[in-house]
């Protein structure tokens, strides 16, 4: 929530209150979003920290619980700002230009001057706000849905350029937003003076109310109205009990009762709920000092999830704080290059699904293993959606050559290793062979000339779709590279050989 000051009862039925309620199912994080206050605020931010602290009060008097939920500040948890600049490197700005409300609150805020980067923006900053946090769900009303739409876009296309799945997807909860109008009749809000605030005394919300717009409804008092066009009706029906609302609608529609008990009435519902709440803010106010401890405290508990988050995503964009396996293309020995094989190092990854250990396997030989004067990038930069298809796509070295790098699909074999290759062309593949037995892994990057004509022989053997099957198998200290079912080809001497890659 924006920091604008005190909550009216808008802001109270629309969010809050149900705020309240999913705390007892969810663990939830609630914020007050300072940095996106200034996105339209910027010019005049003398108000923020007293409009943020006012919020706090409100949440905590209406009953969001420091003990239950995380309760903190956007602004002191900075990787809100580091994943947000992550986000902006990789959002295109087409997806923000389409943000129905980015148009609407520019003519809306027309005062003020909203062609600022950091207002195109806001909607990546909401992004991270959620992801950040690996949200599994969002409670927003209808008119919120384009951001979590753009957050789960966001979230995919960060999983899938990086091959990652640090961000889940999250949904909408959307949240029951009752019709509230304010005291003329329009729709309940600041910038209109027609609100009626959530912690106010309750003499001057009965007041309020009392002097409230019935909508034109029984201008003389011996006409019948229509509770449904009077805003007073639409307080009872969100305030009160059953019985009131029956008396209230019987009374209005048959003039026996007259507006000002009407008002009475609804001002007794309205204040029933919200006197709590004053009281409890009137005490909040007299310990501020308390109050801004417990977000501060908060806020670093927030950081600390943050910061779980962050880790993996710094290390996907190769930002991680350590110095890593970037350290050997400067001082590497042949017997760290030879204990590079190893991967008893990594031998958690044995327990991973097949293609996802394929895929760790891979990164680790292209990270670890390979030298640094070969270099290889993606062939395309296309996206995609499943990561399945990434293992097929071919790398590119200096020279453009197309190359395949793959891994063993079986992993109990000390002695075999089987493959499976797409029937198209590449013009190196390279071989990660490696099993539990021995957690070595020995790596063949093996030109066209070795297999071209077995591989062709076996593609017109087996179907367009299928993929050729191939076996490298030890016998003695050779390596024998067989195509599906091809005579055996000595690969030996290509083992750990980059000749081919440059
Ligand atoms: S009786 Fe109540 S609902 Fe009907 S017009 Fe008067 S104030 Fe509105």
């Amino acid at each position: 929530m924006r920091p604008t000051g005190k909550l009216h009862l808008g802001n109270y039925m629309g969010a809050l209150a149900n705020w309240v309620k999913l705390q007892d199912q969810y663990e939830c994080y609630f914020f007050i979003a300072d940095w996106h206050a200034l996105t339209t605020d910027y010019a005049d931010p003398s108000r923020i920290k007293l409009n943020t602290l006012d919020v706090a009060l409100d949440w905590l008097a209406a009953g969001l619980d420091p003990e239950r939920s995380t309760i903190f500040i956007q602004s002191h948890v900075l990787q809100h700002a580091e994943l947000n600049l992550l986000l902006g490197m990789m959002t295109p700005l087409g997806w923000l230009e389409r943000v129905p409300t980015y148009k609407e609150q520019q003519e809306n805020l027309s005062s003020k001057d909203l062609t600022n980067f950091g207002f195109l923006g806001y909607p990546v900053l909401m992004a991270s706000d959620i992801l950040l946090y690996q949200a599994q769900y969002v409670p927003v009303g209808q008119d919120q849905s384009a951001h979590v739409e753009l957050t789960r876009e966001t979230a995919r296309r960060f999983n899938s350029m990086y091959k990652t799945s640090v961000f889940p997807e999250p949904d909408a909860l959307f949240t029951p937003s009752p019709k509230l109008t304010g005291t003329d009749g329009r729709k309940m809000s600041k910038s209109y003076g027609n609100t009626i605030g959530l912690t106010e005394a309750p003499l001057i919300a009965a007041s309020k109310i009392h002097n409230m717009s019935t909508g034109g409804q029984r201008v003389r008092q011996s006409d019948p109205g229509d509770p449904d066009l009077c805003p007073v009706g639409d307080l009872h029906k969100v305030f009160s009990s059953p019985e009131v609302i029956a008396e209230m609608q019987k009374g209005c529609r048959t003039a026996s009762m007259r507006c000002e008990f009407c008002k009475i009435d609804a001002a007794r519902s309205v204040c029933a709920i919200t006197d709590p709440i004053h009281s409890k803010r009137m005490q909040l106010e007299s310990e501020i000092e308390k109050t801004w401890e417990m977000l501060c405290d908060q806020s670093a508990k927030a950081a600390a999830r943050a910061e779980q988050t962050m880790v993996p995503v710094r290390a996907v964009l190769n930002l991680s704080r350590d110095l890593g396996s970037v350290k050997r293309y400067f001082k590497e020995s042949t017997e760290d290059r030879h204990r590079a094989h190893d991967l008893s190092q990594v031998s958690s990854w044995w327990d991973l699904p097949q293609d996802q250990r394929s895929r760790e396997v891979r990164d680790y030989w292209k990270s670890n293993l390979l030298p640094r004067e070969v270099q290889l990038t993606q062939e395309s930069n296309r996206v995609f959606t499943s990561l399945d298809r990434e293992l097929e796509e071919p790398f590119l070295s200096a020279k453009k050559k197309r190359v395949f790098v793959t891994t063993a699909r079986n992993a109990e074999d000390a002695e075999a290793w089987a493959f499976e290759i797409p029937a198209k062309s590449y013009e190196v593949w390279t071989l990660l062979c490696w099993n539990k037995s021995g957690y070595w892994l020995h790596d063949f990057p093996i030109p066209q000339k070795y297999y071209a004509q077995a591989f062709a022989q076996a593609k017109k053997q087996l179907k367009k779709e299928e993929k050729i099957p191939l076996t490298v198998r030890k016998a003695g200290d050779r390596f024998l590279l067989s195509i599906h079912g091809s005579e055996p080809v000595d690969i030996t001497e290509l083992q750990s050989n980059y000749g081919p890659l440059e």
